[in-house]
């Protein structure tokens, strides 16, 4: 398969007052009718900042989300946008919310969308893929569409008020995107621009959290917009996704995601949000990679942050032999991207890992 980059949504505005470029943005691409999918949660949070909605130059109509991005939302989506000749989209929300929007905007006919993320959790408003969920919270693997969103806004102040523990999750998330994609963009060497754009960016995804992420989330905590937490969370929601967007399949998620995969599996994980599943992911693959010195560089960070570095810290603490084995196996499974790694991973390899882990934190 070529790799295809797919960079940037056409239009993206981080700043306060945001939302208020909604108007225009919308004439500007001609829109007459626009589903208007959102979380109740988002939409309270968004409110005080939103244009009011009746006097935009389109018609809106209210699509409250269900909470999973499955096929059946998707579909449900796409059947309204059918029933009321709808022309455009937006999204309002966290990750799932923007996937559920991407998938349906493009199945509906590619149709303009444009997204409006309340959680620095993930880079679902820049990448073109939705993951997609079974109902019952099971991650389907995803799926990847030819372009980005017509627009993103990004209200500061709506994100600065949302839940801390999305925010770091969003940090271990992007801090994934280095470990995850390094190896392989690093073998593509430099005869490609597009790469080297992918590997810049990669390593914006590590250095900007290990260098400001402390900072920032102490300054979210103490409900204050600081530079430091600016860059971080457009660190999550922009670098994050350049690395897919240049590098298309080297820059997707490999090792700590398929560990994420098969966490979603166990459903003592469930409490658990995606980026905490995949920081445990990340550490898994170092263990993996025998890197002892990227472990203890970052097992203090991972201590301020909260981020799980055991399974006690996943709520797995009493998993038997077998239940090991089978998060092992969950892991490799053919269909997991972590075998995009140049390394040979098996059930045995990922067992052991989980192993050297468990000693680790015992000896913490
Ligand atoms: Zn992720």
């Amino acid at each position: 398969m070529p790799l295809v980059s797919r960079i940037a949504p056409q239009q993206y505005l981080s700043e306060e007052g945001a939302y208020d470029f909604l108007s225009e943005a919308i004439e500007k691409l001609f829109l007459k009718k626009i589903i208007f999918l959102h979380g109740e949660k988002s939409l309270h949070a968004a409110l005080p900042y939103l244009p009011d909605l009746q006097a935009l130059p389109a018609e809106i109509v209210d699509f409250p989300f269900s909470g999973e991005c499955s096929e059946a939302e998707i579909k449900k989506l796409i059947q309204t946008i059918r029933a009321t000749g709808a022309d455009a989209l937006i999204g309002l929300g966290g990750g799932k919310v923007l996937d559920t929007a991407k998938a349906a905007a493009y199945h509906a006919g590619n149709l303009p969308l444009i997204l409006l993320p309340t959680l620095a959790s993930n880079c679902a408003a820049w990448s073109a893929l939705s993951v997609i969920y079974a109902e019952n919270g099971t991650s389907l693997g995803h799926r990847i569409y030819p372009k980005q969103a017509n627009l993103v806004l990004i209200e500061p102040r709506v994100i600065a008020a949302s839940p801390v523990r999305f925010f770091v999750a969003g940090i271990a998330d992007t801090l994934a995107k280095w470990y995850e994609t390094e190896r392989l963009l690093r073998a593509a060497g430099d005869s490609s621009l597009a790469v080297i754009y992918a590997r810049q960016s990669a390593r914006l995804c590590r250095d900007i959290p290990l260098q400001h992420a402390q900072q920032a989330v102490r300054a979210m905590r103490d409900q204050k917009v600081t530079d430091d937490w600016k860059l971080v969370m457009e660190t999550t929601i922009m670098a994050g996704g350049l690395v897919g967007g240049f590098a298309d399949e080297l820059g997707r998620a490999t090792a700590a995601h398929s560990v994420h995969d098969a966490l979603t599996t166990f459903s003592e994980t469930k409490h658990l949000l995606h980026g905490e599943k995949v920081a445990y992911g990340i550490i898994l693959q170092l263990a993996l990679e025998k890197n002892q010195d990227e472990i203890e560089k970052l097992r203090p960070f991972y201590r301020s942050l909260q981020l799980p570095f055991s399974l006690a810290d996943l709520n797995l603490a009493d998993l038997p032999e077998d239940g090991i084995r089978e998060l092992a196996a969950q892991t490799v499974t053919p269909d997991k991207t972590i075998h995009l790694l140049p390394y040979s991973v098996t059930e045995e390899k990922v067992v052991e890992a989980i192993q050297s882990l468990e000693n680790l934190a015992v000896r913490q």
